[in-house]
Order: C-alpha cells, then structure tokens, then sequence
C-alpha cells in the first residue's frame, strides 16, 4: 500500500497470475503462492519454499503481502475465542472463533465500524470508519485456520461481526470468492452465512451472484414503527417490501433464510410480536433466530427475562417456523454478540424445540 507495490493478499488467483505473468514469472507459480498465502497463512515470501530463492527474492522486491496481525487474544471460559486484529493503518478490528456447535465457526468483521446504527449494537455507535478490503476480509479466516490449526478441517464462516456486509458489497463478494478458490481454503458457499439488514436493492444484486451464501437477516421487528426506530438508516425500506425481497431470493432444495431477532424487553419482545411475526413469514422458507439482548453499558435496552423468550418461541413454534435461540457464548470476554448455537431443527416438532429452547 505504501510501497505502491501489488499487495498479492487482495487478489484473487486470476489476478494473481496475471500479475506474476507481468513480472515475467511462469504463471503456475501463481497457485503455488496463492496455496502458501491463502491455505497455510504465510505472511512472507520467503516461506515459500516450492519456489526458487531467486524466484523469492524478485517476488518480494515486486509485490507485498499484507496480513492482518492479531493483537490480542481472550479465551472465554466456554472456550470462545476473541481476536483483536491490528491493520496495516493501526486500525482494529475484531473476529470471534466459536467451538463446537457442533461446527467450528469463525464470525469475522466486514467494515472498520458500521454505518447502520442500530440502537441496540456497540458497534453502531462507533459509525463508519472504513471498509474493510477484501484482504482484510479473508485475512481475518486465514489467519484464523491457521493459529487453531483448521487449515484442513471443516469450519463455517459467518459474517456477523462489526460491520454490514452488503454496505461493503465488493469487497465482501470478492472476499468470498478469495475463500472459495480450491487452492486456497476452499470454503465452500454452503458453509458461510451472510448476515445483513437487508437492503432490497443489495439483496436483488445478491440473489444473481453465482456464489451464494447462506442468508440471515436481521429483522428485529414486526412493525415498520419498531423497525425504523431501532435501525434507524432502514427508513426508507418498509418491512413488507423487505419480506417480499426475502420471498423472491433464490433459495437452494431444503435451504431457507434464516431471520435474526434481537430480543428487547418491552419493545418487540410481546405475544402481539410473536403473532405477528408468524403471519410475516407465513409461506417463506425461514427459520428464526431468537437472539436475547447481550446488555452492554450505553445501551437503552434490556434483556427480556426468560420466559418472555420462552413464550416468543412457543408462538413461533406453534406457527410452524423452526425457531432457535442464539445461546450468548463468550459475554465474559465481551465476544457474544454474533454467536451462533442452533437448538432444534427441521427434524424436530415445534413441541421438542419449544422444549430444547426452554434450557437456554
Ligand atoms: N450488520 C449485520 C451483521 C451484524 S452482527 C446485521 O445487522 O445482520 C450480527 C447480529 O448480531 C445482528 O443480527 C445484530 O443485530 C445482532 N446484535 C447486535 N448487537 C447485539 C446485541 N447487543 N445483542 C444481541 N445481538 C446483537
């Protein structure tokens, strides 16, 4: 960035090769080098020890590589792990490794910040400071696989971090396509989750995307009033044309959308809500995820007692929608919100995942 030099952590393997086949370099040492950057985390050409010491040298005079370095490290007790990243502008930003449930899942960042200002989220009172690249956005994975050594394991990635992933389309995508590539992680769509306020024109863009992933979207109410109150840049899109954008996004045989509900008493929390939510998503394929308030200081809303949580799912699960409750893994280390652990499931009645969800 500052040498002006090709940084080969924002290219995707076409690029790369194009780039190598400028330098005068056979162009198959591109996935050579995309394997040493993308699969094994490397952050340093002289790693690459297919490749001749010559060959090392000129591709470190040409090109740089840019990795983002982990600043802090916290283990929480139930073995979630938080990653402080420190980017190559001494920006910060965060991703959570969750363990065991039952996937090994990397929730990882997609903006410096966030635009979208909901009411209820830490990371909306920062604003926008930057995008993040789509280096930075892979980044983040590849380091992870490596330091808790799933280079060759199967993880999920789920983009719930600090940031709004289609505010930052381009980079996203292109971060995901870096991922997908066989000779790097080869992280199929299937196992990454894009979570979003849903922007219909973004989501429209979405669905002609070759590479699709998984879908969540936040949805936090059941009235427009709510809605626009608690995320404040979703005036202009009302919750029924958001619904009907869902209804017209291609899903996959046996997919669904998943739809995120941050749970806050008194506010959206009531049975009113809970009816009004089934006959929102009457005919979609949805699943709901119920995630009660992770309270934090600054933030004007509660968490609803438990059986408030409770009584919401009972309707949902009456009403024939897969209901799950996001268990807060990591809050002792401040890392919960954005995990993930699905209670339930297509298989089971609405009575046995009411009766699963009872124990969170
Ligand atoms: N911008 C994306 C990703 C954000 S984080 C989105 O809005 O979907 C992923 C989820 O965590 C979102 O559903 C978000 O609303 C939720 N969330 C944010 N703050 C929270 C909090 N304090 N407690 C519980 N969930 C929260």
């Amino acid at each position: 960035m500052v040498t002006g030099r090709t940084d080969i952590a924002e290219l995707e393997l076409t690029e790369l090769e194009h780039a190598v086949c400028e330098l005068g370099v056979e162009r198959f040492h591109a996935r050579q080098m995309y394997r040493w950057v993308h699969r094994r985390g490397l952050e340093r050409f002289d790693g690459m020890t297919d490749l001749s010491v010559t060959l090392r040298r000129q591709l470190e005079t040409a090109l740089t590589l840019t990795t983002p370095r982990i600043a802090a490290r916290d283990q929480s007790s139930d073995g979630t792990e938080k990653f402080l990243f420190r980017l190559a502008d001494q920006r910060t930003i965060e991703s959570v490794f969750i363990p065991d449930t039952p996937a090994q899942t990397f929730c990882v960042s997609t903006q410096v910040g966030c635009a979208m200002r909901c009411g209820f989220c830490l990371t909306g009172q920062m604003g926008l400071v930057r995008n993040l690249t789509a280096g930075e956005i892979a980044g983040q994975v590849r380091v992870l696989a490596r330091e808790l050594h799933l280079q060759d394991r199967r993880f999920n990635v789920v983009l719930m971090g600090m940031g709004e992933p289609l505010h930052n389309y381009e980079a996203t995508m292109k971060a995901l396509r870096m991922l997908a590539t066989p000779e790097g992680l080869a992280l199929t769509p299937r196992r990454v989750t894009l979570s979003t306020i849903g922007m219909a024109p973004a989501l429209e863009r979405l669905a002609r995307e070759p590479w699709l992933p998984n879908l969540a979207v936040s949805l936090h109410a059941t009235t427009d009033a709510v809605r626009h109150a608690l995320i404040p840049t979703s005036r202009k899109q009302r919750l029924a044309d958001l619904v009907a954008a869902c209804r017209r996004f291609p899903l996959k045989h046996r997919d669904c959308i998943t739809f995120e509900y941050v749970l806050l008493a008194g506010v959206n929390d009531t049975e009113a809500d809970a009816h009004r939510l089934v006959k929102l998503l009457r005919g979609l394929r949805a699943k709901v995820n119920l995630i009660p308030l992770n309270e934090a200081p600054g933030i004007p809303f509660s968490r609803p007692p438990d059986l408030h949580v409770d009584r919401f799912a009972r309707i949902l699960a009456s009403g024939k929608i897969i209901v799950s409750v996001r268990k807060s893994r990591g809050r002792d280390i401040r890392a919960a919100c954005g995990q993930l652990i699905v209670e339930g499931g297509p298989h089971q009645s609405p009575g046995q995942q009411a009766a699963a969800m009872v124990r969170s």
